[in-house]
């Protein structure tokens, strides 16, 4: 006999509240929404709280496709399981989770393979809609529907994510912790771990030094490196980045007749081994080749600039040079495997999470998070939808 749903709301909309940003650039505005129950593969989860990464900033201020309005944005994020679609045995009601961004099937040869996080099944894109079903759950009290966002939109009570986009996380620990793993701290410590594979006894060059950035050298520092150089315009950045193992600092807006570049192959006799791009700048990604080292150094692009925008490299340097450049979401991590062992990681004392938190706030007052991280105020801000 198959086992009845104990949820009073399993199969059936749920009205609660959301923040939706309706137009771009524009306070986000707390509504009742409703949210139609979970499709085939899709599971409904009550959010306990999410926090703002820059790339719910980004596509805020967007106006531009893949911009899209009305959307409810937020993509970092912790809660719990309310129910689930038909095909869904992962998870069940009361199940504590972690959604993300870049799904992890499990099944199609880029998930089966150790070499790559991106999902044929259901490729990463910024989307509106629902990842497997090309629609969306979310209603507004006009009828009138309401945009995805990465698949996640956690700025709401409730959200529904596709099961590809979920894993369950160990319930023991603080929510606020967990959220952080959602996005950008994995996105960070991943891009340093599984992209680029930083050595022992290596030299790191991060341009921007926000919680992307000081997780790629939180990520640097575990596997060993040796030298981590921090690049950012707002000093405050430098004192915060020492927590992060972060050893010497560069302030691209006093850099003199020299480029950042030319000052960081100064500091480093040639170029560091491993350079991160975290900021979402196509020019920054240049200045970060241009002073990774020649032969064996690494570029990583982690930091997202506007659809369209270019880099201008000449070929004869990229031959000459023999450098790689190398693009990575989410990290290169395969989040159902990851995301438990960073957990794990944070749990044996290794991993850093708690300085990540620089404020908290209450849900109405989430227009606070945005102003503070475009102020360069926060790392991360954490929203409690309860409280
Ligand atoms: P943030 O706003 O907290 O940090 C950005 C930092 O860059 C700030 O400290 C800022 O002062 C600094 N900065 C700005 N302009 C600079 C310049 N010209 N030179 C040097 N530093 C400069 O943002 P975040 O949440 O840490 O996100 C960083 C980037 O990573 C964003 O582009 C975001 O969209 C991207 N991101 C990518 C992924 C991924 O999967 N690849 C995941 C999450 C976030
Ligand atoms: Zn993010
Ligand atoms: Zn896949």
């Amino acid at each position: 006999m198959d086992e009845q749903p104990s949820s009073k709301t399993w199969g059936k909309p749920i009205k609660c509240r959301a923040a939706v940003s309706r137009q771009p650039g524009e306070p986000l505005v707390i509504e009742e929404i409703t949210v139609a129950p979970p499709m085939a593969r899709e599971v409904r989860i009550r959010i306990v709280c999410t926090s703002l990464c820059h790339s719910d900033v980004t596509f805020w201020k967007m106006k531009d496709y893949p911009a899209i309005f009305p959307r409810i944005f937020g993509h970092e994020a912790m809660g719990i399981v309310e129910s689930v679609g038909e095909g869904v045995d992962e998870v069940t009601e009361g199940d504590s989770v972690i959604p993300f961004f870049m799904s992890d099937c499990g099944e199609c040869i880029d998930c089966r393979s150790k070499k790559s996080n991106l999902c044929s099944n259901l490729p990463f894109k910024v989307s509106p809609y629902m990842h497997r079903h090309e629609t969306s759950r979310f209603t507004d009290l006009k009828g009138e529907v309401l945009y995805h966002f990465l698949f996640v939109s956690s700025f709401s009570e409730y959200t529904v994510v596709d099961i590809a986009h979920v894993t369950k996380i160990d319930p023991s620990i603080p929510p606020n912790r967990e959220c952080l793993l959602s996005c950008g701290v994995s996105t960070g410590v991943g891009a340093a771990w599984r992209t680029a594979n930083v050595e022992t006894g290596s030299t790191v060059a991060i341009f921007g030094l926000g919680s992307i950035g000081l997780a790629v050298a939180e990520g640097a520092r575990l596997c060993g490196a040796t030298k981590i150089i921090g690049v950012d315009l707002n000093p405050d950045k430098f004192e915060i980045g020492k927590k992060f193992g972060v050893t010497e600092f560069v302030n691209a807006g006093e850099c003199g007749n020299k480029t950042v570049s030319q000052v960081i192959n100064e500091i480093t006799g040639g170029g560091a081994d491993y350079c991160f791009e975290c900021v979402g700048l196509a020019s920054l990604v240049q200045e970060a080749y241009a002073c990774c080292r020649k032969g064996w150094g690494k570029t990583i692009v982690v930091g997202v600039d506007k659809p369209g925008s270019k880099l201008s490299l000449s070929s004869f340097d990229v031959l000459h040079s023999g450098k790689t450049l190398m693009g990575s979401l989410f990290g290169g991590l395969k989040a159902k495997t990851d995301i438990p062992i960073l957990l794990k990681r944070y749990l044996d004392k290794e991993l850093q999470l708690d300085e990540f938190i620089t404020h908290e706030v209450k849900f109405d007052d989430i227009n606070k998070a945005f102003d503070l991280l475009i102020q360069g105020k926060s790392l991360r801000c954490v929203i409690w939808m309860d409280k």
